[in-house]
């Protein structure tokens, strides 16, 4: 994507600005390894989403990372019973949905990634159980009509 010329802006671990520091047109670095923090980490992403996901704002990138960590760290610290994951599961649901309705609703030609690096056990689905809470299933299938029929529909 860089070497294509497109504009990337990206938000979160800044594993990611130590990896490929050339590479984005914006940044807001938070660093990743203070597994303690929950919410300033995201809280530092989300800061972000209101003007990146403006008409303005989507008007200045071509491809957005948002790359949250308080899941994870809770994850780490309490696993997935922790009393803090129904709170963070919530957020991270609100994040997902304002995405979908400022930008997908309004560019079909767009395609949303959700993804982790890793699980926390079996008993955990993350992804599709966090949409469940907000979503019906109408809404939900909807979402991965859009996300299927724009994989294979890039730019
Ligand atoms: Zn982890």
């Amino acid at each position: 994507m860089h070497s294509n010329g497109w504009r990337i802006n990206m938000f979160g671990d800044d594993t990611w600005l130590k990896l490929f520091p050339d590479y984005f047109s914006k940044t807001d670095g938070t660093a990743s390894f203070y597994v303690s923090d929950f919410t300033i980490v995201d809280k530092n992403v989300t800061r972000h989403l209101d003007y990146e996901l403006s008409d303005e704002g989507k008007s200045q990138w071509d491809c957005l990372i948002l790359h949250y960590l308080g899941l994870d760290h809770i994850g780490h610290k309490g696993g997935p019973g922790s009393s803090n994951m129904p709170v963070k599961q919530f957020e991270m649901d609100s994040i997902v949905k304002k995405i979908f309705h400022d930008v997908l609703e309004k560019n079909e030609n767009t395609l949303l990634v959700v993804m982790g690096d890793h699980g926390m056990n079996e008993k955990v689905m993350i992804g599709i159980m966090e949409l469940k809470h907000q979503w019906n299933k109408t809404q939900i299938l909807t979402i991965f009509q859009k996300l299927i029929k724009l994989i294979w529909c890039p730019r």
